[in-house]
């Protein structure tokens, strides 16, 4: 069972420290400005997982409807993916597109 948590908060990025604003239509689970995010769902937005771990972007995945970041949490290892937000870096997405995430 895959539940999901509206979860839309503002937070500093422990990567890039710039300050994140809410997304507003849906949760925010990832910084739009360098793509990091941070292990802390087992299913989207349910905070339940406390590995806490960055959570390093690697490349996309174009192949469902939706695009999605591909991560690997540097702690753990576990892969996890995201749908890009509308206000993601263009540049970084198409930076990480191309290092050919299969
Ligand atoms: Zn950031
Ligand atoms: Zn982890």
């Amino acid at each position: 069972m895959k539940k999901f948590l509206k979860n839309d908060t503002k937070f500093i990025c422990s990567n890039c420290g710039k300050e994140v604003e809410v997304l507003g239509y849906t949760s925010r689970d990832h910084c739009p400005f360098c793509l990091y995010s941070i292990h802390i769902d087992n299913n989207p937005g349910d905070r339940s997982c406390d590995c806490l771990g960055m959570l390093e972007p690697i490349g996309i995945d174009y192949k469902s409807s939706k695009t999605q970041i591909v991560y690997r949490c540097v702690k753990c290892k576990t892969l996890k993916k995201n749908i890009v937000a509308n206000d993601d870096n263009q540049e970084k997405i198409i930076e990480l597109s191309l290092l050919g995430y299969k």
